[in-house]
């Protein structure tokens, strides 16, 4: 099943960063045999129209994944996730946009579990539909991903990936943030932790990064890609970050590879820019 609500913003340039950091993060922990979970404490409804509602009307994903879906000189890397999406649009019309937990499901094993959090009730009847044939490996809740977070730290198997995804609309998300890490680094502190987050005019959020470095991390790793000079009237989001707490070494080679790629491919003037920068404690 597909959702339209949140279509808005599907398969834009914010989602190409995140679930193509999400998928290598993903294949990473899949080098070990041993199982993993994959927590995502803001589920979305798991895979979105493109070609219907409201993300026709907004059409953000046009200057998102469909800069990609043709492209033939990809970075092997991108290239995977890409062709992720290309197999949900076997005719090759792009009609069909994978949230975080359909990547994650292409790429967990039949040993690995995924645990979703999905506040809004439209959202996570969908999600609920579209994993109904999944089994026990996925378990979805129809509660606060903060608080569940918590609730499942540290992971039975001492190995997971935790994507927090907040929508920021509220303010507060950018204090829930750093305190749900610093609360689950002392339950569970070699986890890998990643969050999403916006680039806006705003305060709160150019100020958002700084705050994450300071959490007790052994180590991060953080990527920004701006797409457009900030608007004049101040308002809009240029850009967007993924900023990863214990992230693996292979992350930042990776990056170093596909970021002035996606920079060129999906920059939209003059201002477009990446920054990849990375601490080891
Ligand atoms: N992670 C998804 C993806 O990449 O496909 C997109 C998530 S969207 C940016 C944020 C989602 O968080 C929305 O679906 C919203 O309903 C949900 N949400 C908002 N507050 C929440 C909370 N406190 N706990 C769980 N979900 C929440």
């Amino acid at each position: 099943m597909l959702s339209y609500r949140h279509a808005f913003h599907a398969g834009n340039h914010a989602d190409v960063l995140k679930h193509f950091v999400e998928l290598h993060l993903l294949q990473y922990l899949n080098q070990k045999d041993k199982p993993y979970w994959m927590i995502d404490t803001h589920a979305g409804a798991g895979l979105y129209a493109l070609d219907q509602g409201y993300a026709v009307k907004n059409a953000e994903y046009m200057s998102g994944i469909a800069r990609l879906m043709q492209r033939d000189d990809l970075p092997a890397a991108l290239a995977e996730y890409v062709a992720l999406v290309r197999g949900l649009n076997p005719d090759g019309e792009l009609k069909i946009y994978p949230g975080s937990p359909w990547v994650a499901m292409q790429v967990l094993r039949q040993q690995d579990q995924l645990r979703l959090f999905e506040l809004h009730p439209t959202d996570s009847k969908v999600l609920h539909e579209n994993f109904a044939s999944a089994g026990r490996r996925v378990r979805i809740e129809a509660t606060d991903g903060f608080a569940g977070l918590k609730a499942l730290l540290p992971p039975a198997p001492r190995r997971a990936l935790v994507l927090i995804d907040p929508p920021y609309e509220e303010k507060q998300d950018y204090q829930r943030v750093p305190a749900t890490l610093k609360d689950a680094l002392k339950r569970f502190e070699t986890g890998t932790y990643a969050v999403w987050y916006p680039l806006l005019q705003r305060h709160e959020s150019q100020h958002f990064a700084e705050s994450l470095k300071r959490l007790p991390a052994k180590s991060w790793l953080n990527v920004s890609l701006t797409v457009n000079t900030p608007s004049a009237d101040g308002f809009g989001m240029h850009g967007s970050g993924m900023f990863v707490l214990n992230p693996p070494w292979t992350l930042m080679s990776t990056l170093k590879t596909v970021m002035p790629y996606l920079t060129k491919v999906l920059g939209q003037d003059t201002g477009a820019a990446y920054i990849l920068e990375a601490h080891e404690g």
